[in-house]
């Protein structure tokens, strides 16, 4: 067996990133703000960086995209006891934000695809008066951004989306993270851009805007955000927001902020991964991978992959199989939940399991992370793992 690559490998921290730290901690001001006229320092030029980057007015750098999802949550009107929709294949940090803004969860059923079902989400939201949508593009995969789109303005829904997963995708050449009134983003090592923690909200909506820079806690010196919202919208907030002291500070951004430009190219990296082991499995019977429509460009750092034909118990053994022959794969499967992944029956404030088909699909669903820069004979010796662990359960039966 060849030695397999560490699955859970961050993303590089890049040389320049490092320098800027250090010059950073060599200074002491390791706090965003500074009483007397500081100018944001590298947090608003961070902010600044990735406005432009996504083509939208605001960005308000917060400490984790958990934190940057429940302030657009309550940056939309949420208050609690309000029901918010949210497709049932997330992480948990996204029921936790709708849990940390005393929400009550409504689930939406998703299609094998892994995207949310509209139909459901029709019916859900008629169904619980519920106004705003959180939509995780979970695992990088887009829905019919459009019809998504269209139905949300149809029924008054208004739509918060997790990007945590689609830094770097587009719908129909369209940014993910450019649809909703809000969008959040993650700096955290495992997603596309490594600061350790971290989290960006984005928005073109003043209003919006000034409750996340207030609530992120600013104090009075809001006017230091590098996207500042006009000066009426600051006054019409900066009373009524409590400060919840969920600021980025500059050390993050001094690691975060090189790693903007290298963006294109990792996201070519992880897509040459994905594409030539999603395709050697694809060619395998008993194996399912999600349909991804023409109109998605993606930028997958990750890889799902589906048995449907197993039952719980020989999809544990599967996963066992895979991981003793060193490939971590994950399972959104497990009745406790392990690592990073969870499934709706385990998310806090979930009452009524009302998504059994999202439920159902994650029984045989696994998931395997994508480092930077894997050779394609490495690529080649994870998806001969995964293969090869699929035959045991053949083998086993053969030689009963
Ligand atoms: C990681 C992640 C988050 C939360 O990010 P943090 O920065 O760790 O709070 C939210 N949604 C999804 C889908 C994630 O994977």
């Amino acid at each position: 067996m060849p030695d397999m690559p560490d699955l859970g490998c961050p993303p590089e921290i890049p040389d320049s990133a490092i320098a800027n730290a250090i010059a950073l901690m060599e200074t002491g001001r390791l706090h965003r703000y500074a009483e007397a006229g500081g100018s944001g320092g590298l947090v608003a030029e961070l902010e600044r960086a990735f406005s432009r980057l996504m083509g939208r007015r605001y960005a308000a750098a917060v400490n984790s995209c958990g934190s940057a999802l429940f302030l657009a949550l309550k940056a939309a009107g949420v208050r609690p006891g309000d029901p918010v929709l949210l497709n049932a294949f997330t992480l948990g940090p996204v029921p936790g934000a709708l849990d940390h803004a005393g929400a009550t969860p409504v689930l939406v059923e998703i299609t094998e695809d892994l995207v949310i079902d509209l139909d459901d989400l029709r019916q859900k939201a008629r169904v619980s008066g519920a106004r705003v949508l959180m939509l995780s593009h979970m695992r990088g995969h887009l829905c019919d951004m459009e019809a998504l789109t269209a139905l949300c303005n149809a029924e008054g829904i208004t739509l918060i989306e997790d990007c945590a997963h689609t830094l770097g995708a587009a719908w129909n050449g369209r940014q993910a993270g450019t649809f909703g009134q809000s969008a959040c983003f993650s700096f955290q090592s495992g997603k596309h851009v490594n600061a350790g923690e971290g989290g960006m909200l984005i928005t073109d909506d003043a209003d919006v805007a000034a409750q996340a820079i207030l609530h992120s806690g600013s104090y009075m010196l809001y006017a230091q955000s590098g996207t500042p919202p006009p000066a009426e919208a600051m006054a019409r907030w900066h009373r009524r927001c409590g400060n919840y002291s969920m600021r980025m500070g500059p050390l993050v951004a001094a690691l975060a902020l090189p790693q903007l430009s290298l963006l294109p190219e990792r996201v070519a990296d992880w897509n040459a991964s994905h594409d030539r082991i999603a395709a050697r499995l694809a060619s395998v019977p008993g194996f399912a991978l999600p349909h991804r429509p023409e109109a998605e460009s993606y930028a997958q750092s990750s890889l799902q992959f589906r048995l449907p034909d197993r039952s719980l118990t020989e999809m544990r053994a599967y996963v066992d199989a895979c991981r003793a022959r060193g490939v971590w794969v994950k399972w959104f499967g497990a009745e406790i939940p392990e690592g990073y992944s969870s499934n709706p029956a385990q998310w806090p404030g979930v009452e009524a399991i009302d998504a059994p088909r999202a439920c159902a699909i994650q029984v045989t669903l696994c998931d395997i992370r994508l480092p930077l820069g894997l050779s394609v004979e490495a690529c080649d010796a994870i998806a001969d793992v995964l293969i090869e662990a699929a035959t045991v359960k053949e083998r086993r039966h053969a030689s009963a």
